[in-house]
């Protein structure tokens, strides 16, 4: 087994021969900005909640009140998180030329705060909601002012119908972004830095399957370790700024 330090050469020797590398990231990139994650062991959102139980679209439709009372709490808390030295490590990779661009299953827009400037965002964001009616959007600031007032759930100010945040929920279909990366990533995928994700979640997981070779940065073990190049069990905060530091190293 090679040490950190040779994992992070090869890794940045990938970035630099890759014509067209992609990262890929999870909840687990945000757990540094203080978002839990839905599954690390112990400390994962799913184990002191039943909130997949709540974030639905059933649920949404036809209790609106309950869904807003047990979501509204947790997305106020992932936007008013801060990026931290992995997403700003990301940022600066597309910024060198060496990833083209982001695709991630994070609805809370920190890659966007880091300065990144291509990300995929195939489960949604929390920028805006829309009315499930007109479809008109707010921005997403004014659903939880409504919710903060009392208005559970907010209403659209054009039609008077719910308001609901832009952000996918289980058993609803992909964003267009998904849809969009997929037939990008067909034209040719050299590399795909996996970071901060259990690689569990479908139909996102499986786009690790369209790249040729594989990196993978997350603290626990994934179903797609074996078929990885690299596999990385350190946190995405430290492990990132150095790989960056090594591309930067390699660099003529
Ligand atoms: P997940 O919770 O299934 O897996 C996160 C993985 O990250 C875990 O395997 C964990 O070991 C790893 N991890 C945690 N901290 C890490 C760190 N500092 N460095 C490296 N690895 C770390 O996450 P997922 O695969 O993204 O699936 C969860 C779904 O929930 C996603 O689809 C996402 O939409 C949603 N979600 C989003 C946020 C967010 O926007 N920040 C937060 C929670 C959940």
């Amino acid at each position: 087994m090679p040490g950190l330090e040779a994992q992070i050469q090869e890794i940045a020797g990938l970035l630099t021969k890759a014509r067209t590398a992609f990262a890929l990231t999870g909840a687990g990139i945000s757990t540094e900005s203080g978002i839990p994650d839905f599954r690390s062991p112990g400390k994962g959102l799913w184990v002191s909640t039943q909130l997949m139980d709540v974030l639905t679209s059933e649920v949404l439709q036809n209790e609106p009140e309950r869904f807003y009372k047990a979501a509204m709490p947790l997305l106020a808390e992932f936007a008013a998180a801060e990026p931290n030295p992995a997403h700003r490590a990301l940022a600066e990779l597309e910024r060198l030329g060496h990833i083209y661009g982001i695709i991630t299953q994070n609805i809370d827009g920190l890659h966007q705060r880091a300065g990144s400037q291509r990300v995929w965002e195939v489960h949604g964001h929390l920028r805006t909601g829309s009315c499930v009616c007109c479809g008109r959007k707010q921005p997403f600031a004014r659903l939880q002012k409504s919710y903060e007032e009392g208005e559970i759930p907010p209403r659209c100010p054009a039609c008077g119908h719910m308001l609901r945040p832009d952000v996918v929920m289980f058993n609803e279909p992909l964003a267009r972004d998904f849809f969009d990366v997929h037939d990008l990533l067909y034209g040719g995928c050299d590399l795909m830095l996996v970071v901060g994700s259990s690689l569990t979640v479908y139909p996102a997981a499986g786009l690790v399957t369209l790249a040729r070779d594989l990196v993978i940065i997350n603290l626990q073990p994934t179903p797609y370790d074996e078929q990885a190049r690299v596999v990385i069990r350190e946190k995405a905060g430290e492990v990132l700024p150095k790989i960056v530091a090594a591309v930067r190293d390699m660099s003529p």
